[in-house]
């Protein structure tokens, strides 16, 4: 793979990036530099085409400064009305970010919680609806990286556009990587970022919006910088952003949308996120670790797995043994289980999956941690 010799990245991002990608970022573009109008005016077509849309049928992408989650404030800062009601469906971290944000903007919502190992359960979400009639908008996490989870955003979909609801997504860790239909899955608002599976730099989001809602929101904002109509409008106006856009995280995207495109596109990157977890489940099971979720919740992009039951297991000092070695993981996130996490997203292969899983087999050996091979 064409990269430096940075350590790799096994996170749900920022990501190791090919070399590339890198190099696409040593230019420095003015803000109206032409050529630079034309980088935005190509990543925002290319995310409408990958996200299988276009602007005929009626969509529109807007790129917002920030990490993932400014994306994610813009669209629930930015598109429900001051009489408008949000039903978050939350089972992970993520999901109660936006519960938050919702907090935050004094916006009216509900909240329905399930477990962090489950999907949500559609039946109590229809029935939820049923029930709640005053109900605008709903918004869910499609895999909630808190797992690596992945919720059924479609079967969702399908229950609000039978309510008229609008349909919120936030599908930071998925986008690229898994194939979504928004038209058929009834979404009028998807967000995602830079730095996750189209394998940018971090920089920015992007929303993909159905223009119709985007339209209808034009005074719902709740903050200037945030604004996803104005944000949306300024970009129409003349391609160009309304404060100092990330013109080098631009460019590296622009050279990273290139590249997903020689690998095939969506189906090409999810055959080696696929084997790159197989890779993983396959070495991890081997060297006796059990993964958190149940075989039918589990998605390609994030596996997290149980701590060994040896208690003399510290992961801050696995952790660093295997950063020593050039591998860098990911703690766990959850509330109630001792789980760590492992990426198995970015510029990375099968063979850097089985170089970092006989890293963790030496690190286990070097420590002494006793592993239990009983089958799971
Ligand atoms: C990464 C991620 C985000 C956004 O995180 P940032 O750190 O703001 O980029 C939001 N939702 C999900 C599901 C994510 O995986």
């Amino acid at each position: 793979m064409n990269r430096n010799n940075d350590k790799l990245l096994f996170t749900p991002g920022p990501l190791t990036t090919s070399m590339t990608t890198k190099v696409a970022m040593m230019r420095d573009l003015g803000s109206r530099d032409f050529e630079f109008i034309e980088q935005v005016k190509f990543i925002r077509e290319r995310l409408l085409q990958l996200a299988g849309v276009s602007v005929e049928a009626g969509y529109e992408s807007i790129i917002m400064q920030g990490s993932g989650t400014f994306g994610i404030e813009a669209v629930i800062s930015s598109v429900i009305p001051d009489d408008g009601h949000l039903l978050v469906i939350i089972n992970g971290v993520y999901g109660e970010r936006i519960s938050r944000m919702a907090s935050i903007h004094r916006i009216h919502q509900s909240s329905l919680r399930f477990a962090e190992n489950e999907v949500p359960d559609i039946a109590v979400v229809k029935e939820f609806l049923h029930e709640n009639t005053d109900i605008t908008h709903v918004a869910v996490i499609h895999c909630e990286t808190t797992t690596g989870i992945i919720n059924p955003i479609h079967e969702i979909g399908q229950l609000c556009a039978e309510a008229g609801k609008v349909f919120i997504v936030d599908a930071m860790s998925s986008f690229g990587a898994y194939p979504v239909d928004l038209q058929a899955s009834g979404i009028h608002f998807l967000i995602s970022s830079s730095n996750k599976c189209i394998e940018g730099v971090p920089g920015f989001s992007f929303v993909i919006a159905q223009r119709e809602q985007l339209m209808s929101g034009e005074y719902n904002a709740r903050t200037l910088s945030l604004d996803l109509f104005a944000q949306w409008k300024g970009l129409e106006l003349n391609g160009q952003f309304r404060f100092t856009p990330p013109t080098h995280a631009l460019l590296a995207f622009a050279a990273a949308l290139a590249g997903l495109e020689l690998e095939g596109g969506v189906a090409g990157r999810a055959k080696r996120y696929i084997e790159n977890y197989e890779a993983l489940a396959a070495g991890m099971k081997e060297l006796g670790f059990r993964e958190y979720l149940i075989p039918e919740h589990r998605g390609y992009i994030i596996t997290c797995f149980h701590y060994p039951e040896d208690s003399s297991f510290d992961f801050v000092s696995f952790y660093e043994a295997l950063n020593e070695r050039g591998f860098v993981i990911y703690p766990g996130k959850l509330s109630e289980v001792n789980c760590f996490r492992i990426g198995n997203i970015g510029h990375i292969n099968r063979q850097d999956i089985h170089n970092l899983v006989r890293a963790v087999g030496e690190v286990l050996a070097e420590k002494g941690i006793l592993m239990d091979k009983r089958e799971a």
